[in-house]
């Protein structure tokens, strides 16, 4: 291509609507256009990334026997009413997009598609024979995300490959699961990205287990904690440790004791001359279901200790039942405006004990009349402790569960872990901690769906059993920005050879320079006809702005038709090292096929 035909803008700045480096850097180079919140044009360069990434994932995929598809994006709501998630979709977690077509049928656009494929799975799966079976699509999905940001990160429009793979049993499910395991990892590595997979959240399905796929950078919105030894990785929401010894208690007999302005562990600690460890805090929630019921939620934790919300969020769909419901709506700390609805009078927030009495909520039928008491375990463990009175300004210390305050029958892991905790496997391992951009997520989901639509297969022996299945996703254009987020420079996009937009740019110094342009038209011809995807910069602009520019596109090799002409040679120059040498013209290419074969590798 050449760049005097190509819709080619760049921009000297950096353009007010972007935070990150990489959202910067393909707005300026001109990769990309917003839209609309959220929404973005992929242009010809861009588009050229993108393309090159599914192909990775296209072929790991295929050669793991999985057949490619394309499944509708526009979506019937009787597909996810009896899937039980057309409520949770559009009214709590709120992400899908729905609307009323002109017969007054509720459609939605796909945010992503079991519903879809297990309708398929029903209709086609007769019987064994015909499994394991595993379908996957590249396509744009829709989410009405809260908060759209970063450019390609975090969409509202966006390019994922998604796979649904069925099973007769599990053991088949976990055989492609680790294939998919190894297909994920070779498309990173492919795709020239440093990343880690780690442990992730599987929601309350349970399931026997997720992976998710992070590229490590700064900017990233997940935590991953690990431990050196490369045994353990997990995401933060899902991670576990051993908490940290809590320190002898400096009380010994029970005392409600005056404590003026401390609601926070930090004041009353410096107040009590304790440690947090010492303490028992009581933190207030507010869960409502499915059923528009709302519980009211008191958690019990270690003073040092933080509530990790993705834990608690599980949790509280598992106790669904319990208040007839299915699942959850939101799940809030209350503030002033929400605690008006149920409290009967001012909570003593700050102060509150584990055994605040249930008539501070004016129930109604739509108001639980009691409190959900859970106790996280590290407060299970606590003696003579120090906790809330139910009163403004006072504590109570030395207390005992099982003396004055009953332990909540309800002991969870609720716990956040955090950076230098010890880990489960070996506590002299502690846990370290890095940003992470999540890339790809595979997913062993069992019978959840197969069973909620009737999904089944009838067995060797003609028994009709649901179908086991596992859903495994990428990201395909947040993949192609986090590389731009692991790989630049002050001057510009470094792309990795895989996905690069093009192998090799021709820098024309001077274009009416007959000779330079000659050489770069053979050249341009040449490197192109034996595959070397080559760009040839043939504008009429000064030599100083087609460098600056091929600087931020980031193309790996630049080829400049300059001064060693004379010698009968080019200077090669290679991005990301900014190492240059002159090579004679006919060795340009076999010398570039060379370069980009060892990168591919
Ligand atoms: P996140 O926690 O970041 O919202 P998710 O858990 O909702 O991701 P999945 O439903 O597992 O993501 O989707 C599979 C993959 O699609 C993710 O791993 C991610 O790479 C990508 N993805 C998800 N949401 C977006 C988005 N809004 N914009 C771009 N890519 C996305
Ligand atoms: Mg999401």
């Amino acid at each position: 291509m050449r760049l005097s035909q190509m819709l080619f803008v760049t921009l000297r700045e950096d353009p007010a609507e972007a935070e990150i480096p990489s959202h910067k850097l393909l707005l300026r180079a001109g990769y990309i256009r917003r839209i609309g919140s959220g929404i973005y044009a992929y242009l010809p360069l861009m588009w050229r990334v993108l393309q090159k990434v599914s192909q990775i994932v296209r072929e790991e995929m295929n050669a793991t026997g999985a057949q490619e598809c394309l499944l509708p994006q526009l979506q019937p709501s009787e597909l996810w009413k009896e899937s039980g998630r057309w409520d949770t979709y559009t009214k709590a977690e709120g992400i899908m997009f729905a609307f009323t077509d002109r017969q007054e049928r509720e459609v939605a656009l796909g945010p992503t598609h079991e519903e879809v494929i297990t309708t398929i799975a029903r209709d086609m799966i007769r019987s064994y024979r015909q499994l394991p079976l595993h379908l996957y699509q590249i396509q744009t999905k829709f989410r009405d995300e809260i908060r759209p940001r970063f450019g390609l990160m975090r969409g509202r429009e966006f390019i994922m490959k998604d796979g649904y793979s069925f099973h007769p049993d599990e053991e088949s499910l976990k055989k492609t699961y680790q294939d998919m395991y190894q297909a994920y990892s070779n498309m990173m590595r492919r795709s020239g990205l440093k990343f880690r997979p780690v442990e992730a959240d599987s929601g309350a399905i349970g399931g026997s287990g997720s992976t998710e796929f992070m590229i490590l950078a700064e900017a990233g919105e997940d935590e991953v904690l690990y431990t050196e030894d490369g045994k353990y990785s997990a995401n933060g929401e899902k991670a576990v440790s051993l908490p940290p010894d809590a320190e002898p208690s400096p009380f010994t007999s029970y005392e409600k004791r005056e404590t003026p302005n401390t609601p926070t562990i930090e004041n009353l600690c410096k107040f009590l001359k304790c440690s947090a460890t010492n303490v028992v805090k009581n933190v207030l929630y507010q869960v409502v279901y499915d059923n528009g019921i709302t519980v009211l939620v008191l958690v019990s934790i270690r003073g040092d200790q933080d509530i990790n919300e993705v834990k608690l969020n599980n949790e509280l769909v598992r106790l669904a039942s319990q208040y007839n419901a299915k699942t959850i709506l939101s799940l809030t700390v209350p503030d002033t405006d929400a605690q008006k609805k149920w409290a009967s009078k001012p909570l003593p927030l700050g102060y509150i004990a584990p055994d605040i009495a249930d008539d501070y909520i004016q129930s109604t039928k739509d108001i639980a009349p009691k409190f959900l008491r859970l106790v996280d375990q590290t407060a299970v463990d606590l003696k003579n402790f120090v906790t809330g009175s139910n009163e403004t300004d006072y504590h109570v210390v030395g207390a005992n569960w099982g003396e004055q305050f009953q332990l909540p029958k309800l002991v969870v892991d609720v716990r956040k872990a955090k950076i230098g905790d010890r880990s489960l496997h070996d506590p002299n391992q502690t846990l370290q901690s890095a940003r992470g951009i999540e890339a790809g997520h595979i997913f062993q989901l069992g019978t959840k769906y197969s069973k909620a639509m009737g999904a089944t297969y009838t067995n060797e022996q003609g028994e009709e059993l649901p179908l086991y299945m596992g859903c495994y996703g990428v990201g395909v254009s947040r993949l192609a920005q986090a590389a731009v987020e692991q790989s630049y420079d002050k001057d510009g996009i470094i792309w990795p050879v895989a996905i690069a937009p093009y192998h090799a740019i021709i820098t024309v110094p001077n274009v009416s320079d007959a000779e330079q342009m000659q050489v770069a038209e053979k050249l341009y011809t040449e490197l192109n006809q034996v595959g070397i995807e080559t760009l040839l910069d043939d504008r009429n602009e000064r030599a100083g702005v087609k460098f600056k520019d091929a600087d931020l596109v980031g193309i790996p090799y630049r080829i400049v038709t300059g001064r060693s002409l004379k010698e009968g040679k080019v200077e090669v120059v290679e991005r990301a090292t900014r190492k240059s040498q002159e090579l004679p013209l006919d060795q340009v290419s076999p010398t570039l096929k060379e370069w980009i074969q060892s990168a591919l590798k």
